[in-house]
């Protein structure tokens, strides 16, 4: 029980390191890969206090050198996953009772454990299984983890801080209970911080997770694993499991303990989990919270009195960083005419300019798209773009699998604004442009609007303030995280709150309150000091 009303220290973002030649920070990292490039992990179940190692293993290897074994990992059986769910729920008891500062200052510790101690391996560790440069590793696998730990404990002290009104007759007060049960997260490939976010910020408010890490991110997740653990989360409270992704959700799901799911991932596989939520609603004590983030298919639109040379720029990093395998990167742009001779022009020589191989090399801007699977999928979109009467390969356009998955940063040019690489979700390096008529502006947003079933991201490039509030209000509904004059990626933790609407997701806004929020279920109490003795209110009385 509390014995003082506590302050937390204010959440700050963490700064960004730059990794320029002759920092410490680039040395550090460099070495740190190198280390961990040539030695094999193994990546043992977490459940409760065991590490669980099985008979049913999978290799891990670098998407940009796919012969380099760099370890492995254990799957799970269905006996696993309900061991997992057991561990959970018996550790509920204990953590859901511990007092709240006690919980906060486990994730602070792990803030603290990742921007020190653990900064370089948790950012090589994303350099080589998930094959991200250097930048793309630091915003993501140290500050945005760093930044989601440390606001959501300042978050949850300002839900706790939300209190009803009493007067000197009864005190209402409100307790944030977590949810009767456990909660799933699962967790995409392409964000460490997100692998992080979503088993960590259930647990803050309370809850006991079963967590299962996307295949493709099983070589981070461990080092998450191993900073909880520093951190000091107790055995049971987040328990890894990787393996057959149906067999661990349907054994999750016929839990008549499953109090949540905290998803990010692809819009089918989310609705396929919703609508097997649904199925089994009879089976729970609780109605499940269900909060998912999915897919995208953001958008730039440029409104002829734009610069230029802005617009060009936004393309060529909101595009193609991490090689556009970001839920927020653009890949749909729509250009005026008046203005596209030049855009062009400045994005081929952009695109020309970057460079692409192992991350290692630091002078590398592009690096490898994930597994093979994504791989073949992009040359699939790609080739039938070379052949498709209504769409041109104007940049790049060539896939190369010798050594790793990589995919040229490509530009396709249509004449169709409904053409399937502008409505299709392929999450990769490949932006689609449609040109539009100067005076046709109107038109144009509302067919940016009408063109996808995705509201996640979007940009209006525009200096006519005019243009710009049009933009903002005709495309209101088609983006979650909307953006004036600046690229559509980057959302940053306490300022940019993220998460989209339609099919991008439940709009829930990780690294905010309001996620929060969905963890924990209130309870009102109500305490009168002098209760009434007779039932009968003033108006019986005689007259
Ligand atoms: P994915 O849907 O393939 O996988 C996500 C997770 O779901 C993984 O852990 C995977 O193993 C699991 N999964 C796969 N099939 C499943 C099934 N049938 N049942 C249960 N679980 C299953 O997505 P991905 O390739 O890892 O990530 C890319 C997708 O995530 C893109 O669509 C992207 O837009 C989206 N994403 C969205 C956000 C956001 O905030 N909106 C952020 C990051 C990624």
């Amino acid at each position: 029980m509390g014995k003082g009303f506590f302050h937390v220290p204010p959440a700050v973002n963490e700064p960004v390191k730059s990794y320029a030649p002759g920092t410490p920070e680039r040395e550090e990292v460099l070495q740190t890969y190198h280390k961990m490039y040539k030695k094999q992990v193994e990546v043992p179940l977490y459940i409760g206090s065991k590490k669980v190692k099985t008979k049913n293993t999978q290799d891990i290897f670098p998407p940009h050198d796919h012969q380099h074994k760099v370890g492995f990992f254990h799957n799970a059986d269905k006996k696993h996953i309900e061991k997992a769910i057991d561990e959970a729920v018996n550790a509920r008891e204990k953590w859901a009772a511990l007092p709240w500062e006690q919980r906060a200052a486990i994730f602070l510790k792990a803030a603290e454990l990742i921007a020190g101690p653990y900064r370089q391996k948790m950012n090589a560790a994303t350099m080589i299984g998930q094959s991200k440069n250097i930048f793309q590793a630091e915003i993501d696998s140290a500050c945005e983890i760093i930044d989601f730990l440390r606001f959501n404990v300042e978050y949850m002290t300002q839900i706790f801080d939300e209190q009803p009104e009493s007067t000197e007759k009864e005190w209402n007060r409100v307790e944030y209970r977590p949810l009767e049960g456990f909660v799933y997260a699962i967790t995409p490939f392409n964000f460490t911080a997100i692998a992080g976010n979503l088993p960590a910020s259930a647990a803050l408010m309370g809850n006991t997770v079963v967590w299962k890490p996307s295949d493709s991110q099983v070589y981070s997740a461990q080092v998450i694993m191993e900073v909880f653990q520093e951190a000091g989360v107790p055995d049971g409270v987040i328990n890894m499991v990787m393996g057959d992704p149906v067999m661990i959700t349907d054994t999750v799901l016929a839990s008549p303990d499953f109090s949540g799911i905290h998803f990010t991932g692809s819009t089918e596989v989310f609705k396929g989990i919703w609508s097997k939520i649904g199925k089994n609603i009879n089976t729970y004590k609780t109605y499940p919270r269900i909060v998912g983030e999915t897919g995208g298919k953001d958008f730039i639109v440029a409104h002829p009195s734009a610069n230029s040379k802005q617009v060009s720029t936004a393309l060529a990093r909101g595009a193609f960083e991490f090689q556009g395998q970001k839920c927020s990167a653009a890949s749909r742009a729509y250009i005026p005419k008046s203005m596209w001779a030049k855009v062009r022009k400045d994005l081929e020589k952009d695109l020309k300019s970057f460079k692409m191989g192992s991350p290692e090399n630091m002078d590398n801007f592009i690096t490898a798209v994930i597994h093979e699977g994504s791989f073949n999928k992009l040359k699939k979109y790609i080739d039938k773009a070379k052949k498709d009467k209504d769409a041109e390969v104007i940049i790049g356009g060539t896939c190369d699998k010798s050594k790793g998955w990589f995919v040229e940063p490509t530009v396709i040019l249509t004449t169709n604004p409904k053409y399937t690489t502008m409505e299709t979700e392929l999450f990769g390096p490949v932006l689609t442009v449609y040109v539009y008529e100067d005076k046709k502006y109107e038109e144009t947003l509302k067919l940016v609007d009408e063109t996808s079933i995705y509201a996640l991201t979007g940009s209006i490039f525009s200096t006519d303030r005019y243009a710009a509030t049009k933009a903002t209000e005709m495309l209101q509904n088609c983006a979650g995280n909307f953006y004036i004059n600046d690229k559509c990626t980057g959302a940053v933790v306490g300022k940019q709150p993220f998460g989209g609407a339609r099919a991008s997701g439940t709009n829930d806004k990780a690294g905010s309150k309001l996620n929060l929020l969905r963890w924990v279920s209130p309870r009102l109490i109500k305490e009168t000091f002098v209760p009434p003795t007779d039932y009968r209110y003033p108006f019986l009385g005689e007259n």
